[in-house]
C-alpha cells in the first residue's frame, strides 16, 4: 500500500490509498481517482515535502503550496512568543532609529564628545566595534546595543 497525498484543480488536498504507484496511475488516467470536497477528477499527486510543514500546525510558517512544485523555498517554525518577540524587537528599532542620528561608524567619537560635553547630548546610533565598546564602557559612558533582527545578520 502506498499513501498519496492528491491534490485537485481547485487546489485540494487530500489523502488516499493504493495498492501500489501503477494502480493509482491507472485509476488516476480513467478518471476513479475523485476529490472528496469538489467531486473533480482532476486530480494529481501533490509534492510530498509540505507534508512536514503541515504535520504541526500549531506553529508552521511553511511555504504556500503554490511554491511546492518550483524550487525549495525556506521555511521556518516560529512560536508564537517568538513572533511576538520579534515584533516588539522590531518596534523598539524603528522607534530607536526614527529618533536618533545614525552616526555610523563615528559613533564612538559623537559617544565620546557627548559625555565629555564637547557636543550637546542627543539620541544616536551607530556602529561600534567590540573594542570601541569596551573602551567606551571603561570610560563610563552608557550606551546599548541596538537590537538586530536575525536575517539582518549576515
Ligand atoms: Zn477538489
Amino acid at each position: 500500500m502506498i499513501l498519496y497525498t492528491l491534490i485537485c484543480d481547485k487546489r485540494h488536498e487530500f489523502e488516499s490509498w493504493f495498492p501500489n504507484s501503477a494502480a493509482y496511475d491507472k485509476q488516476a488516467k480513467r478518471g476513479l481517482v475523485s476529490c472528496p470536497l469538489c467531486g473533480s477528477a482532476k486530480v494529481e499527486k501533490a509534492i510530498m515535502s509540505p507534508r512536514l510543514a503541515r504535520k504541526d500546525r500549531s506553529s508552521a510558517v511553511a511555504a504556500p503550496v503554490e511554491d511546492a512544485g518550483q524550487a525549495p523555498s525556506p521555511v521556518a517554525m516560529m512560536s508564537p512568543q517568538e513572533q511576538e518577540f520579534r515584533t516588539k524587537l522590531k518596534e523598539l528599532r524603528d522607534h530607536l532609529t526614527a529618533n536618533a542620528d545614525n552616526v555610523g561608524k563615528k559613533f564612538p567619537e559623537e559617544a565620546r564628545k557627548m559625555h565629555y560635553g564637547d557636543i550637546e547630548h542627543r539620541s544616536i546610533y551607530g556602529e561600534a566595534t567590540a573594542q570601541d565598546a569596551k573602551a567606551l564602557h571603561e570610560e563610563g559612558i552608557e550606551f546599548h546595543p541596538l537590537p538586530m533582527l536575525p536575517e539582518e545578520r549576515n
